[in-house]
């Protein structure tokens, strides 16, 4: 049988017009709810910093939530409230965006990478068990794509060594680990509201936590550690005015826009959720029957909201490698990304003296992935091309 012929090699693009790997989805509720506070007396700490904190308690579960301006903020908070400074380490994964390793500096501390498992490509809590040392205070582990890492056993490493353990659930939101929604599990959980993850806000951040104590750290930091809390006061006050700065914090806040948007798109969560499960259910089905491509396993005690669909090639059975794939993809109209670039190669990373060789095989998986178009505006027929160009592509460049 004559291979169909794919678009870089002269064959027609699957389609004409281009799909991204990621993009919002904005409908007249969320853009009235933008308005409704535009029209009201506060944009920023204001009501709707409260209500979102509420539903995003309602949502998960936790006892606790203090959103913030944008993930990597909520990730430097919770660090700072663990107490991260100068000599301390922290393990964490170098599958993920800079973030999760760019806090612990943030701190004055030392990021440690501890490699993946090689089906899920979650970080391996063996190899974090075998990273931790002394100076180690705490574990970064991040929910990549969405699907939980295995809280259980972090989790009692943890306690074991006396760690905190921080979840990274930038990609979590919507998925439940073990029958419990990711949030209200970790000692802290970190959402980010940008516009590639599953809930927006534009830019916006979250931490939860079942910690009173960590609560009030975080409620600190988030407004440069400024209270109005009369019991948290060293003075008398002085008068109705009167605040006082006991630590110090940062401007991390958000505006009551940005919460009203994310309140607005939390309604939708389920439907989110339902349609991405969908997705990766078609892309499943169809890759698997695909000896050039390889499904990312899942582990059953996650039930997952995927935030990206990692396509991983099998080199032994394809005779062109990732770049090719890639721009072949891209011929079709499919405008694909990767993630990630392992966080220990770039330049900053080896300047501070991180090797390449310490996380082997995170590193096998960056040379073998594609993130393909995942996001709730997907129509079938767009999902239908992506599964038709990948095909057609491995199909013709079969080993
Ligand atoms: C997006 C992301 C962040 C950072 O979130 P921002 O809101 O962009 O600051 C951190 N970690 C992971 C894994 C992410 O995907």
């Amino acid at each position: 049988m004559e291979k169909e012929k794919p678009a870089v090699c002269g064959g027609k693009p699957v389609r004409d017009t281009k799909l991204f790997y990621g993009h919002q989805y904005i409908d007249e509720a969320d853009i009235q709810a933008v308005v409704d506070v535009l029209k009201s007396d506060y944009l920023t700490c204001g009501p709707k910093i409260g209500e979102l904190e509420k539903k995003l308690c309602e949502v998960t579960g936790a006892k606790y939530a203090v959103v913030c301006s944008n993930g990597t903020a909520a990730l430097h908070m919770a660090c700072m409230a663990a107490g991260i400074g100068p000599g301390d380490e922290v393990v964490t994964t170098p599958v993920t965006f800079a973030a999760s390793a760019n806090c612990a500096l943030y701190c004055g501390g030392r990021p440690v990478f501890a490699d993946i498992r090689k089906d899920t490509y979650n970080i391996d809590p063996a190899s974090v068990a075998e990273r931790v040392s002394e100076k180690t205070k705490a574990v970064v582990a991040v929910d990549f794509t969405g699907q939980s890492v295995q809280l259980d056993e972090l989790l009692s490493l943890c306690r074991e060594k006396g760690l905190v353990l921080i979840e990274d659930g930038a990609h979590v939101i919507g998925t439940k680990y073990k029958g419990k929604p990711n949030g209200s599990i970790a000692d802290m959980t970190t959402f980010s509201f940008h516009p590639v993850k599953t809930v927006t806000g534009g830019e916006g951040g979250a931490v939860l936590t079942d910690s009173e104590e960590y609560y009030q750290k975080l409620l600190l930091y988030r407004s440069h550690g400024i209270t109005r809390n009369e019991d948290l006061m060293e003075y008398e006050p002085e008068g109705g005015w009167y605040y006082e700065q006991i630590d110090l914090g940062y401007n991390y806040r958000m505006t009551d826009m940005q919460a009203a948007l994310i309140i607005s798109q939390l309604d939708k969560l389920p439907l989110f959720s339902r349609r991405r499960k969908e997705i990766v259910e078609r892309y499943n089905e169809a890759f698997s029957r695909l000896p050039q491509i390889a499904v990312q396993k899942e582990i059953p005690e996650s039930d997952t909201t995927r935030h990206l669909y990692i396509l991983r090639l099998v080199p032994e059975k394809l005779r062109i490698g990732r770049k090719e794939f890639f721009d072949a993809l891209a011929a079709e109209n499919i405008c694909c990304n990767v993630h990630y670039i392992p966080t220990y190669y770039f330049p900053y990373y080896q300047k501070l003296g991180y090797q390449k060789g310490i996380c082997p095989k995170a590193e096998k998986l960056y040379e073998e992935i594609i993130s393909l178009p995942l996001y709730y505006a997907m129509t079938d027929q767009d999902v239908e091309d992506v599964v038709r160009a990948v095909t057609r592509i491995a199909k013709y460049y079969e080993a």
